[in-house]
């Protein structure tokens, strides 16, 4: 590239002909995909606890070395019914950085979620900022493993103990990853995963709560089936949370293709680390040497001051290269409604977490990306930032020109 007008923004030619997604879905093997949806087809049992999602729980269980492992329809209503399950009621200490399903799992069941701000250095809870929230209301603490990166467990556990709180984890990221020598899935009261079609490991739709709680485990599995412990034996209040067995097959595919899909993750970000090396004001969020990963999540973080260019810059620049890059997790749950009006004031006690969401950008790998891929992305962004004065400026020329003609403007990033 010689000159910022070869830039897609500025009328050139696209670095991309088709969009490259963030979370395009890793797919297992097709051929043995269609053989088991035609065994069930066979068998006629499509759902209630079907044998493909016997298998699946049993193969989970035994991969993260935990007691059980109870699949649901998705992650959400996997909270929802933990959080029931678990009793939670009152008040309960969750970040703002997250997926808006976390907080909603809660509000969804008017309990009320209490935002605490994050470690910048890790983008997860921190728990000194936890135990300052605490109130006679509140009955358990739900953290996320962001990124698929543990948060700080000890600390958390150290608290929950201490203060006589229920832990639970959204562990939706954190699929097949460890904290030191244990996996994802074993701590606090009870983990959950989602299995959605954007995460790593999907099953189309799909969660799971694995716990080593034997009467907690049970519990779920009532609850996640209207209270039935048999037929016509209703003993609790449930709802629908059941997985089919078209998603449970879609797993048991994907589970035997899951190393494929992390030693290409790996390796895709070991290509980011390499292309993006050197370049002023750019990031990339390291994963720890100690703990295993799924490499599920590029994230980088944009520092202007030393970039000269803001991440909505770079964002709306790849975009039009038909890089669709995310702002996950923008602008922050609490400036979503209903938080928003509920708790005007929430963004005072979330310094860290406003800053972090001005400045994240999450690119994309998977099975679908290659280092080809890789390296033109980086090229697009290093541009950005060696050229960003003349960006910027062509950026307000072009925008007023479009407010002269009365045409619609065209995307601005977002105020800050
Ligand atoms: C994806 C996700 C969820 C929701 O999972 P679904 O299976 O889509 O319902 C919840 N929390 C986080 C952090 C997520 O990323």
């Amino acid at each position: 590239m010689k000159h910022v007008t070869d830039l897609a923004i500025f009328g050139g030619t696209p670095a991309f002909t088709e969009k490259l997604h963030v979370g395009r879905p890793n797919i297992g093997n097709r051929e043995k995909l269609l053989e088991r949806i035609n065994d069930m087809l066979d068998r006629r049992w499509l759902t209630n606890n079907g044998p493909f999602v016997q298998e699946l729980e049993r193969k989970i269980e035994a991969r993260l070395g935990v007691k059980h492992c109870v699949l649901m329809c998705n992650g959400t209503i996997a909270l929802e019914i933990l959080a029931r399950a678990v009793g939670l009621k009152g008040e309960v200490i969750v970040p703002s950085f997250t997926f808006v399903a976390t907080p909603h799992s809660l509000q969804w069941q008017e309990i009320t979620p209490v935002f605490c701000d994050i470690d910048p250095a890790t983008h997860t809870l921190d728990p000194r900022r936890v135990e300052e929230l605490i109130t006679p209301r509140t009955t358990g603490i739900l953290a996320v493993h962001l990124w698929s990166r543990p948060c700080d467990i000890d600390a958390l556990t150290a608290i929950a103990k201490k203060r006589n709180l229920k832990l639970i984890f959204d562990a939706s990221h954190a699929f097949d990853c460890s904290y030191g020598s244990r996996m994802i899935g074993n701590f606090g009261d009870a983990e959950v995963f989602s299995f959605h079609g954007t995460k790593f490991f999907n099953t189309l739709e799909g969660g799971a709560v694995t716990t080593n709680d034997d009467a907690l485990a049970k519990k779920l599995r009532l609850m996640k089936n209207f209270g039935f412990a048999g037929y016509d034996d209703v003993i609790y209040i449930g709802t629908n949370g059941k997985m089919n067995e078209m998603c449970a097959a879609m797993g048991l595919v994907g589970l035997d293709d899951l190393s494929h899909f992390i030693t290409t993750n790996q390796r895709n970000y070991e290509s980011y680390q390499r292309y993006l090396r050197g370049l002023p004001g750019v990031s990339l969020l390291p994963y720890s040497e100690v703990n295993r990963s799924n490499y599920q999540y590029v994230v980088l973080e944009i520092d202007e001051s030393l970039s000269g260019i803001h991440r909505d810059y770079l964002l709306e620049l790849l975009h039009a290269e038909n890089v669709i890059a995310r702002r996950y997790f923008y602008p922050g749950c609490h400036r979503m409604e209903p938080y928003r009006s509920y708790f005007p004031h929430a963004g005072l006690l979330l310094p860290e977490t406003d800053k972090m969401a001005q400045r994240v950008l999450v690119l994309p790998t998977g099975t679908a990306v290659s280092d080809e891929h890789i390296k033109a992305i980086c090229n697009v962004l290093r541009q950005g930032i060696e050229n960003a004065a003349a960006i910027k400026e062509r950026w307000s020329t072009r925008n007023q020109a479009a407010l002269q003609r009365h045409a619609e403007p065209p995307a601005i990033p977002a105020a800050r």
